[in-house]
């Protein structure tokens, strides 16, 4: 007796006998869909307790997953097994449970598929939970990078994984054409595909509007995606590029990975077609020298003195008038098209920050005192890093340079940035207390970020603070409550520390603010940074 029955007989048979080891609940569909076999904790799922042979999987399955089950579907075809996959289902209490899912198609004329479902979390997660956007599931930027990272550091030798980047051109056309909830559902398209192959389901993040990646098994993930983000909308073509790398840098540190895979992203997102790296060692090397060549060209700029000084004004709130200007430095086209903050965050990284830090002192002082001459006199706020107080190397060069400018240490306010660089806060209290006796005056930058800042506001004697700007930005979200803002206006008060608002960008912030009892604002409402000082 053999036959197609018997055939099918014997391979579910063989699920069953791999479900049982793994999964709590098991379904057989038919090549239609339809659940044929149930087995395990299977009342678990549906919305009544009834058997469910007869009944359509998908329709057991939460409305907002849908997508990702049909992708896997699709992918299956030609893989074979995919998963596990989280994916939510109905239940018959109402509340929809989370399990794992695993799929299984034999090769053959009848495509039944086998799933396997456990509601175990995974080791991957290391069962934290992770941040993901709600509605498409897939991971923000940062958390993507992370989540890499750890899985590929924790990767078994010999254990093949891909990370593919991929850039998805149509999803703003089809915003325009369409409207964005049109968008939105293409989106979790997108998701849903990027999700069904990637490790564990969970491994799949999204970069920014149009970029995404993931990790995978299968070298040739990455292409199979791109062809299949072709196929996921009639009315909008979606057009893709990817590229795909071996992940091979299990010996380096997480730092070292987490560094290259935010390369490699940067550079995939500026031109995809300029990153092509077999592996992840060679984009690794690539790294480095990249980084050498900006080291040395951020050094001749320092000594040549090349960059610029913009300027924004800091008006007072009471008076309106302009208090001082702060000076944001500009960097010319040698740069490349990197903005200030990618150069010093670079300078910061690498540790060459104190240097260009020394540099622009030099040059605000000299700046400060030909207006004083041509009977213009102005006041700047200059940022230095909380590394070069507390690096033992450069604070005395800086301290050289600042003494030097006693002369008009009067127009100079010094704006203390990332002050998580300071460790030895007895130390930077000194060199505070120096300066100021000498006529500067300190401003602490950015407050309310880093956890720290209290403890900055507590151990250093400060004139200003400047809340950090997503303070003022958040204000014009719904439900927004100043409580942050106000602890902190009435701290400073008891201390006798003048508040700054950045980020001013209209007259609603700038009430808000006045109406808080903070001194001083900063914004674009205000004025943009501009190659001349504002002075009246
Ligand atoms: P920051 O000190 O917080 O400077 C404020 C940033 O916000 C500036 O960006 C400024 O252009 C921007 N900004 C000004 N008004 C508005 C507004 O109304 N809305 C919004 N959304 N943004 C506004 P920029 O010039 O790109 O500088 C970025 C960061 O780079 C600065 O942040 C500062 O941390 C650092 N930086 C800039 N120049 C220097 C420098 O000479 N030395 C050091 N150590 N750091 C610098
Ligand atoms: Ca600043
Ligand atoms: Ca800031």
């Amino acid at each position: 007796m053999s036959g197609p029955i018997d055939e099918i007989k014997k391979e579910r048979e063989r699920f069953v006998a791999f479900a049982f080891a793994a999964a709590e609940i098991f379904f057989e569909l038919n090549d239609k869909g339809k659940i044929v076999f149930e087995g395990g904790a299977a009342e678990r799922i549906g919305s009544t307790s009834e058997s469910l042979i007869g009944e359509q999987l998908i329709d057991q399955i939460d409305e907002e997953d849908r997508d990702v089950f049909r992708a896997l579907q699709q992918h299956l075809a030609h893989k074979g097994r995919i998963g596990p996959i989280p994916l939510r289902f109905k239940s018959s209490s109402g509340r929809s449970i989370a399990l794992r899912l695993f799929a299984l198609q034999m090769p053959g004329e009848d495509s039944h598929t086998f799933l396997a479902l456990r509601a175990a979390p995974l080791g991957g997660a290391g069962g934290v939970d992770i941040a993901t956007d709600p509605e498409t599931g897939l991971m923000q930027r940062e958390t993507f990078m992370e989540m890499a990272t750890r899985t590929m550091k924790e990767n078994p030798a010999g254990n093949n994984l891909y990370m593919t980047a991929i850039e998805v051109e149509g999803i703003e056309d089809a915003k325009k054409k369409f409207g964005p909830k049109y968008m939105r559902h293409l989106l979790k398209q997108v998701a849903a595909h990027l999700k069904t192959l990637s490790v564990d389901g969970e491994i799949a993040g999204q970069i920014d509007e149009k970029h995404f990646a993931f990790l995978h098994r299968a070298k040739s993930d990455g292409s199979q995606l791109g062809s299949s983000l072709k196929k996921v909308d009639e009315n909008v073509q979606l057009k893709t590029a990817y590229s795909t790398m071996a992940s091979d840098l299990t010996e380096g540190s997480e730092d070292q990975i987490l560094r290259t895979l935010s390369y490699v992203l940067n550079q995939f997102c500026k031109d995809p077609k300029s990153v092509s790296f077999e592996n992840l060692s060679v984009a690794y090397e690539d790294m480095v020298t990249e980084a050498q060549r900006r080291v040395v060209q951020i050094r001749h700029m320092i000594e040549s003195g090349s960059f610029k000084m913009a300027f924004q004004p800091v008006v007072s709130l009471s008076t309106n008038e302009v208090h001082h200007n702060e000076v944001l430095s500009r960097f010319d086209d040698r740069m490349g098209d990197s903005s200030t903050l990618d150069v010093i965050r670079f300078a910061e990284d690498v540790g060459i920050i104190e240097e260009f830090d020394i540099a622009l002192c030099h040059k605000a002082i000299d700046y400060v005192r030909k207006m004083k001459k041509l009977g213009t006199p102005l006041t700047l706020g200059i940022n230095i890093s909380g590394r070069t107080l507390d690096s033992g190397r450069f604070t005395d060069n800086l301290i050289k340079e600042l003494t030097a400018g006693n002369d008009v240490s009067r127009h100079i306010l010094l704006e203390l940035t990332e002050t998580a660089a300071i460790e030895n806060l007895e130390r930077v209290e000194a060199i505070l207390n120096d300066l100021k006796a000498n006529g500067y005056r300190i401003c602490l930058d950015d407050f309310g970020v880093g956890a720290a800042g209290y403890q900055y506001l507590r151990a250093f004697n400060v004139d200003f603070v400047k809340i950090d700007g997503s303070y003022v930005d958040d204000m014009n979200s719904p439900g927004y409550r100043p409580t942050f803002l106000l602890s902190i206006v009435r701290l400073c008060n008891d201390l006798g520390v003048k508040t700054i608002g950045e980020h001013v960008e209209n007259r609603f912030q700038a009430d808000f603010l006045r109406s808080l009892g903070v001194d001083f604002a900063q914004g674009y409402h205000y004025g943009k940074p501009d190659y001349s000082p504002r002075t009246e």
